[in-house]
This record gives C-alpha cells, sequence and structure tokens, in this order.
C-alpha cells in the first residue's frame, strides 16, 4: 500500500508502545499477552478514532469545509476526538447524539460528555435510537449552507474507507514496530464497533501479505452481521488504496460472545477485565468497547484458545474518559 499518496494530518508524533504485561500473563497462566497502546494515540486522551481522523480531517480541510459533522453514542470518544480535531485545525464541529438506550443522555453527564462541552461543541443534537443519522447529520449541513459555510460529515466511528485507511497504516506501524522489536506476535485481539479498526487492520495486515490471525470482538452487533460489515469495509479500504487484493472470508473472523445485555450496557465479564488490567498492570480500559474485548481475550484464554508458547497482542483502542460515566459499575465488587 502507498498511503503516502493520501492527504494525512499528524495528530501523534511518535508510533504507539508495545509493551507486556506480565502480571496479566501470570494470573492468567496462558499465553503472553501484551499491548499496543493506541489509548496513547495524540488529541484530547487519544484512542483509536485519532489515527482515522488523520486521512478524514486532510480531506475536510481538502475540501473546503470550515465544520465537521459527525454522530455517535451519548458517551462517544469519536465525538469527543472529531471535536478536538476540529479545534486543532481552527474548524466548528457540529454532533448528532444517538439515545440508543433510551433516557441515557444527560446535559450534565461526566466523561466524553464533559468533554463536549468544555472543547466547545458548536451544536449538540440528540436523536432517538435507530433514527435516520445520516439524515439527521445532512439536516444540521444544510442549515450550514443556507449560511455560506460548508459542513463536511464523518459517519460513526469515522468507518468508511477513508477512515479504515488510518487501521492499515496502523497494521504497517505494528509490523515494523514488531520486526524491530524482534517480536514474534501470534495472535491480535481488537474491538469491532463500527467496525474501521477491526476492517483497517486486516486490509493492512493482507496488502502487507501479513499471515496474522486477528479476532474481532464485536461490541454490539451479532456475528454473521458484523463479519459481513467488516469483509465488505476491508474489500472497501483495499479498493480505495488500490491494492489489487481481497481480505479472505476465513480471515474476518468476530466473536460476539462478550456483547453482555448490549452496546454499552455493563457486564460482569467486562467489570473483571476493566479491575484485572487497573489492578494489575495499572492500565485503565473503557466500560463500552475495551472492557468487553479484554474480557474476550481473558475469556478465550481461559478456554484454552491460544498455546502458552504464544504471545497474544491486545489493540488498545482507548476510551477511558468514559469510566468517569460510569463510576459505580466499574468499582462492582464480583463474587469469587
Ligand atoms: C470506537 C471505539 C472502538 C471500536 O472501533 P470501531 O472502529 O468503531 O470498530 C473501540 N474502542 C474504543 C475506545 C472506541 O472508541
Amino acid at each position: 500500500m502507498h498511503l503516502a499518496r493520501f492527504p494525512r494530518r499528524r495528530y501523534t508524533p511518535f508510533w504507539t508502545p508495545i509493551e507486556p504485561l506480565p502480571n496479566l500473563s501470570a494470573a492468567l497462566a496462558g499465553p503472553e499477552v501484551w499491548v499496543k497502546r493506541d489509548d496513547m494515540l495524540g488529541l484530547a486522551s487519544g484512542g483509536n478514532k485519532t489515527r482515522k481522523l488523520e486521512f478524514l480531517v486532510a480531506d475536510a480541510l481538502e475540501q473546503g469545509a470550515d465544520t465537521l459533522i459527525t454522530v455517535g453514542a451519548v458517551q462517544s470518544n469519536h465525538c469527543r476526538l472529531t471535536l478536538a480535531a476540529a479545534r486543532r485545525e481552527g474548524l466548528q464541529c457540529q454532533l448528532v447524539l444517538e439515545e440508543r438506550v433510551p433516557g441515557s443522555y444527560r446535559e450534565d453527564g461526566s466523561g466524553n460528555n464533559l468533554l463536549y462541552r468544555l472543547m466547545g461543541a458548536e451544536r449538540i443534537e440528540v436523536v432517538q435510537g435507530g433514527s435516520d443519522l445520516n439524515a439527521a447529520m445532512q439536516g444540521l449541513a444544510d442549515e450550514l449552507a443556507a449560511v455560506g459555510r460548508k459542513a463536511y460529515l464523518i459517519p460513526g466511528g469515522g468507518s468508511n474507507a477513508l477512515g479504515a485507511l488510518g487501521y492499515a497504516a496502523c497494521a504497517e506501524e505494528l509490523l515494523a514496530q514488531a520486526f524491530d522489536l524482534g517480536l514474534r506476535i501470534d495472535h491480535l485481539v481488537v474491538s469491532s464497533g463500527s467496525g474501521g479498526t477491526h476492517a483497517g487492520l486486516l486490509a493492512g495486515l493482507r496488502a502487507a501479505q501479513a499471515d496474522l490471525p486477528v479476532t474481532g470482538v464485536s461490541v454490539r452487533a451479532e456475528r454473521g452481521a458484523q463479519e459481513a460489515r467488516i469483509q465488505a469495509l476491508a474489500d472497501d479500504t483495499l479498493a480505495l488504496a488500490g491494492a489489487d487484493v481481497r481480505v479472505r472470508p476465513e480471515d474476518v473472523v468476530v466473536d460476539d460472545a462478550y456483547v453482555g445485555p448490549g452496546y454499552s450496557l455493563p457486564s460482569d465479564e467486562m467489570v473483571e477485565a476493566v479491575q484485572m488490567f487497573a489492578r494489575l498492570e495499572g492500565v485503565l480500559l473503557d466500560p463500552v468497547y475495551t472492557g468487553k474485548t479484554a474480557a474476550g481475550l481473558i475469556g478465550l484464554v481461559r478456554a484454552g484458545r491460544f498455546d502458552p508458547s504464544e504471545r497474544v497482542l491486545l489493540l488498545h483502542t482507548g476510551g477511558s474518559p468514559a469510566l468517569y460515566a460510569y463510576q459505580d459499575v466499574v468499582l462492582k465488587e464480583l463474587a469469587g
């Protein structure tokens, strides 16, 4: 892939670290568990959307936009980071927030919600779960156009092919870094939500002909639907990058056993994972994405899915600001 052909803004002036988790690995008595710290990416509090926004915001600037409009859940890391990128670039930012859990939006909410207000979103429009989000964004864009302004629309999670290039770039970074460190990685575990992260990684690994198995842990959708979404987006990403390959269907692996009661709703497995990472390693996960993804990793280890001689890498996609909106949940005392 020749990614340097694409306009790109730089929001992280370094490769994110790859670190061992020796205490967690010992506690699980399974494979070596390592983590790639994409929670340390640039922009306000980091996380995976920063990589996607490098390409998306560069495109917005090329098109002469003055305002970024995007959409997310009420505690959206993606909305927080889109707003932070807008501030960095001197752009305005408007947000459409989808109340996926009825009544969950609180204007004075903490976590990401606090940061929307602190960084000064120009407008926040709250819509009911299941609404036509593209239409809601277009409505805001039309209002801006009527007064001579120009909006750039970013889909939920920044997960179109252009945004997913950020994770194709991450795959290249990860391979170069593992080579540099002399670190053989046997398996990658990553969150699978709106899909740009999982699909972009698969696209980048495929283009590099790197046979590194990836398990995407679903945080929302059931397996079949999510695998179809990932396959389509990975292929779109390869096509956009001009790579003459397709991701093989057998490489698209989604585990949907850790969604719990639903998107953003707590599960005991998530709470256990958040507590283990914090207490054994001082690494902060989040309740909506990485907590469930790490629960998936822990579940796979306990199920004997990996050989003790293997090395498993968790891609830490960020999200810790949401912890502050889930205080009681993450401090829950679990039985046993
Ligand atoms: C958005 C998000 C994800 C999921 O990434 P997708 O590219 O939407 O699949 C995972 N972790 C965190 C912290 C996120 O904010």
